[in-house]
């Protein structure tokens, strides 16, 4: 249930309402919005029922939420967007983010030298996996702690803040220090054990679509974070896997238009996962902001013939500023600015 306060509710008003929901065992999810409070009711719905909510002061109207995920869906907040902030840098409504960086952490050089040039082309985060899901276990599995090192030494020399991969509960202190936004991949978006950890956390958080997965679950899986209190969650469509052979994924972009009604988070594109080839990524990027999307998510390599994964796809380093002019200029015509340090 979702209780809409009046603008002219008190403090005391709000605080009450939230005491009495939560009296009947139910959860209360306050969400501030400038002109109205809306407080989400996660619980037994008939208990909540029986409240009476309608009559309390400062109460205007008590709806049924009618989507089976309730706390992301766009009617919970008001038709209002979230904007997520990570170190100062803004994500969602007219903000853009340019993540950036290899798909995974290989050695000082190559990880410390891709932040320096992103950074240098305006690159709103970085990213890099040190714990890497690979389909074969006789894979290169990432560099873990150590690479977890390197992705700090990258932060301390160029600011930028830090996405990377947390695929184990197991490993989530260690992500902890250095992860400032801890991505789900597309393999583990129905874990829901590790999507709760990552709530009870309050790390904002980025959840990959998986391979073959609805927008209703991905919205699902959304909801195990935001459930736990953590509000700070964005959605990324990476590419499913369709009857096309052509290419390795099919990238959503419909998705982009379609989540955003559906939901107030903001939505970021991975263009380097579906198709995994470099020259196809620059027009999925440009599709994907002119689509309203709030960010890209890229692969980026210094030197991307030596890397130890997803090479064909990432963007040569020294490419990457040409790059970010075109896709800024894309995600101006959908209203929107790169997201930079405040
Ligand atoms: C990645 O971002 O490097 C990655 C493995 O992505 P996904 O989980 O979307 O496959
Ligand atoms: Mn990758």
């Amino acid at each position: 249930m979702m209780i809409v306060m009046k603008p002219t509710a008190s403090e005391e008003d709000i605080q009450a309402v939230i005491a009495r929901i939560e009296s009947v065992g139910a959860r209360a999810h306050p969400s501030r919005g400038e002109e109205v409070t809306v407080i989400g009711a996660i619980g037994d719905r008939e208990h909540v029922q029986r409240l009476g909510l309608e009559a309390h002061p400062g109460v205007e109207k008590v709806v049924p939420i009618l989507r089976p995920y309730k706390l992301s869906s766009a009617q919970f907040s008001h038709g209002q967007r979230s904007v997520i902030e990570v170190e100062g840098r803004k994500i969602g409504g007219d903000h853009f983010a340019m993540i950036a960086g290899p798909c995974t952490v290989e050695s000082r050089d190559q990880t410390v030298g891709t932040a320096h040039t992103v950074a240098e082309a305006g690159a709103t985060m970085f990213r890099g996996g040190a714990y890497k899901p690979r389909s074969s276990p006789y894979s290169f599995q990432g560099l873990g702690t150590e690479g977890l090192r390197l992705l700090a030494e990258a932060k301390a020399e160029t600011g930028l803040p830090i996405v990377t991969e947390l695929m184990d509960a197991r490993d989530v202190e260690p992500i902890l220090e250095v992860a400032d936004v801890i991505q789900v991949g597309a393999r583990n978006m129905q874990n829901y054990p590790l999507l709760a950890e990552i709530g009870r956390t309050g790390k904002p958080v980025l959840i990959k679509r998986g391979l073959s997965a609805t927008l209703e679950e991905l919205l699902m899986a959304a909801e195990y974070v935001l459930k736990e209190g953590n509000p700070n969650v964005m959605l990324c469509e990476r590419g499913i896997r369709t009857f096309e052979t052509a290419y390795r994924f099919t990238l959503d972009i419909m998705a982009v238009p379609m989540l955003k009604e559906l939901s107030h988070l903001p939505v970021i594109v991975d263009p380097s996962h579906a198709p995994g080839r470099r020259d196809m990524v620059l027009p999925l990027s440009l599709a994907a902001a002119a689509a309203g999307a709030d960010g890209i998510i890229v692969e980026v390599h210094p030197n991307p013939e030596q890397a130890i994964c997803d090479g064909p796809q990432q963007l040569y380093a020294d490419q990457f500023a040409d790059y970010v002019e075109h896709v800024e200029r894309a995600a101006a015509v959908a209203g929107k600015v790169l997201s930079a340090p405040a």
